[in-house]
Order: structure tokens, then C-alpha cells, then sequence
């Protein structure tokens, strides 16, 4: 089976339907304004809260063409999808490697900044040179495949974010060798949803959710000042949540080896790939981010994910504000210390509940 683009929602935001403005006073009313729209390939939805509807309206129309905005940049198979046949950025640095530098937008700069920020650190763990080696397992196309050793090693030779060349002064990037690809998909729908939550800010919103394929910001709070609750969906059961974060003001990104993927005699291919091997990362069944850039929030996801709970704990003590949690191979549920006042566990889904750096790491959690 394989389940492509479309995604179902990882994060399920668990709202309620409306409304008074902390209810002390009654003339206030704020309404909701929501709206589901598919944009890069995933289903995003936008909810707001706002006492005046066209503001309401605006801020969702807003939202929405940032969303657009980044895809039209970041998309690299913009020459399907785009209606007027124009080509991204990343199309275009794509279609130009081992040819010429290609002038591109201060949003792909800046993303690119930070993919190669959160590469160094993780010592390639995350790298937007994937492309290659997502095309060969067909996670471009409906169409698997299932490669040799000797394909993986050809391809895994046009990987490696030190070699991408950006010039920041003349705004160009360039790819050195021919076949050599960009892919910001572990990055775009996080850095879109800043940009969008940013949108909504300057408007004035402050209450509102993004829900962006599993990429959600929980803008403010709830309208009757309470935190938004954002699950966290079991890796083998969509329709099941395992535990419960309350939240504000921040991004909560989760990565998982259900999201794409397919299986062939009982092995799991997916999307988020070890780039030191070009295989599919096997250490965790999913990761869940939180930080107050979603950006990040959506890199370390896909980070965490690689480097799996040991190695990824290293990395996130070197961040006070950023937190995971994990679900290993075993259904185990692991966290970060400091979440332990707003994490719910609802179900350990079979596997035990940990919580990082506590002293007994083991020790089951009630
Ligand atoms: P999703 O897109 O399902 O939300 P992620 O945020 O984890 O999941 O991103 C996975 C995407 O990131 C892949 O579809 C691919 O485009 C890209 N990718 C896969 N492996 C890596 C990696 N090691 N480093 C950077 N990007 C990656
Ligand atoms: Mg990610």
C-alpha cells in the first residue's frame, strides 16, 4: 500500500466550536473562522478567531497565500503543478546544477540557512540534498521501487549539503554537480506556517490554529483563555491519539514512518530517509517537536527522526526551548523532561511511557 501526498492529519487538534471573548464581557463576541485547503500536497487547515468577520476572512485568505507563496517557491516539481507554468526557485537551482547560479527569493535563502544550521549540527542527519535518493524509492511518484545497493550508492554520491553554493551578497544558489537535487520538503510546510502565523499577528489575530499536514501552530490560546490541546496520533492507528499536549504560542511537528510509505514482505519504506545509509530512518516510529519556530519545530522533527532517541537527545540538550517526544520501534513513549506539566498520555499504546533525563529513565510514569 501506498499512501501518497494526500496525508491524513497527524496532529489532531482536539478544538471545541466557538467563542466568548473570555466571557467578561458579553458585547464581544469573537467568532470562528475556518477554512481546509490542499496546498503542498497536504491538507491544511486554518482556524481564527476574530470579533469582526471580514477581519476573520482576511486573516484566512491571508494565511493561505503564504502558504501559497512558499509552495510556489519551494515546490520542485513546480512544472506540474503551477498553472501559469512558472517554476520555483528549487526547480529551477534543480534544473541549473553543474550549469549556472540561480537568483533566488530571500525566503529560499533563509531557509536554506537554517536546513544548513540544523545540518552541521546534526552532522548531516538532516540534508535538503535528498532529493536523489527520494526520487530513486519513487517517493515523487505513485510508483515504488525498491533499489539495489549499487543505485543507492550512485545516488547517495549527489548528497551532501556542504556542496550547495549560495551566494548571499548576489542572492544565487548553485548546485556543482548534474543530478544533484534540492528538496526542502522536511523544511517548507514548517518555515510556510511561520510566515503564516506571522500574517496573522501583524492582523492583529491572537487566537488561532494551523494545522498543516501534521505541522501545527497553536497561535495565543483557546478564546476562553484555556491552552489548545494538540494530539498526538498513535504511529499504527490514525484515528487514535496516545497523548496530549497543552500549548501556547507554539509550533508541534510530528514526523512519522506512516505518513509516506510502502510495504514490501513485511519491511516499511518511507519518506524520511537516513542520508548515511539512503535508506529509510529506522529508529523511531514518529517524533513530535515543540518549539516557538515552526521552522525548526518541522526540521528537528525530521532531524530527531534520523538520528533516533539516543542521538537526538544529545542534540536537544543543546536547546533549552525546543522539546520531543518520541515512539520507538516498541510502542515506547519517551519525552522530554520539561513537558511533564502539559503532556497527557493516554494510552502507552503497548509500549512504556519515559521521560527523559529523569533519573531512572525506565521508571514508568502514572
Ligand atoms: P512530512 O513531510 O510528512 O511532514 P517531514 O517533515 O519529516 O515529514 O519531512 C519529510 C520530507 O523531508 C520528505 O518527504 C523529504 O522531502 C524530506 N526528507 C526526507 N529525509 C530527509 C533528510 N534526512 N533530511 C532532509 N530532508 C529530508
Ligand atoms: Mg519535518
Amino acid at each position: 500500500m501506498f499512501r501518497y501526498r494526500q496525508r491524513v492529519v497527524t496532529a489532531i487538534i482536539l478544538g471545541f466550536l466557538f467563542v466568548c471573548a473570555g466571557c467578561a464581557d458579553k458585547s464581544v463576541r469573537v467568532q470562528e473562522f475556518s477554512r481546509e485547503n490542499i496546498v503542498m500536497d497536504t491538507l491544511i487547515k486554518i482556524t481564527v478567531y476574530a470579533a469582526d468577520p471580514q477581519l476573520g476572512e482576511k486573516a484566512l485568505n491571508e494565511a493561505f497565500a503564504e502558504f501559497s507563496r512558499i509552495n510556489s517557491l519551494a515546490d520542485r516539481f513546480s512544472e506540474k503543478s503551477l498553472p501559469d507554468s512558472e517554476t520555483s526557485d528549487v526547480y529551477q537551482i534543480n534544473q541549473n546544477a553543474q550549469v549556472k547560479p540561480v537568483k533566488v527569493s530571500d525566503d529560499i535563502l533563509a531557509m536554506l540557512d537554517r536546513s544548513n544550521y540544523f545540518a552541521n549540527l546534526s552532522e548531516g542527519a538532516f540534508d535538503v540534498t535528498i532529493g536523489p535518493i527520494m526520487d530513486l524509492w519513487g517517493f515523487k511518484q505513485t510508483e515504488h521501487h525498491l533499489p539495489s545497493e549499487k543505485e543507492i550508492a550512485e545516488k547517495l554520491a549527489l548528497v551532501g549539503y556542504q556542496r550547495i553554493v549560495v551566494d548571499k551578497e548576489q542572492k544565487t544558489v548553485f548546485l556543482p554537480e548534474k543530478g544533484m537535487e534540492l528538496d526542502l520538503g522536511g523544511i517548507a510546510k514548517g518555515y510556510a506556517t511561520d510566515m503564516a502565523v506571522q500574517r496573522l499577528r501583524e492582523l492583529g489575530i491572537n487566537s488561532a490554529i494551523i494545522n498543516a499536514g501534521g505541522n501545527v501552530y497553536a497561535l495565543g490560546s483557546k478564546p476562553d483563555g484555556s491552552p489548545w490541546r494538540v494530539g498526538i496520533q498513535d504511529p499504527r492507528n490514525n484515528n487514535k491519539i496516545i497523548a496530549i499536549l497543552r500549548v501556547e504560542n507554539t509550533a508541534v511537528v510530528s514526523s512519522g514512518d506512516y505518513e509516506r510509505y510502502f510495504i514490501i514482505d513485511g519491511v516499511r519504506y518511507h519518506h524520511i530517509i537516513d542520508p548515511s545509509t539512503g535508506e529509510s530512518a529506522r529508529q523511531l516510529m514518529s517524533t513530535t517537536v515543540l518549539a516557538s519556530s515552526a521552522t525548526d519545530a518541522d526540521v528537528m522533527s525530521t532531524t530527531l527522526f534520523v538520528l533516533g532517541s539516543e542521538r537526538g537527545r544529545e542534540l536537544l540538550q543543546k536547546f533549552t526551548n525546543i522539546n520531543a517526544v518520541f515512539v520507538d520501534p516498541e510502542r515506547n513513549i519517551t519525552f522530554s523532561k520539561s513537558l511533564n506539566k502539559q503532556i497527557d498520555i493516554l494510552d502507552q499504546a503497548n509500549g512504556q511511557v519515559k521521560k527523559e533525563d529523569s533519573e531512572d529513565a525506565s521508571s514508568q510514569v502514572e
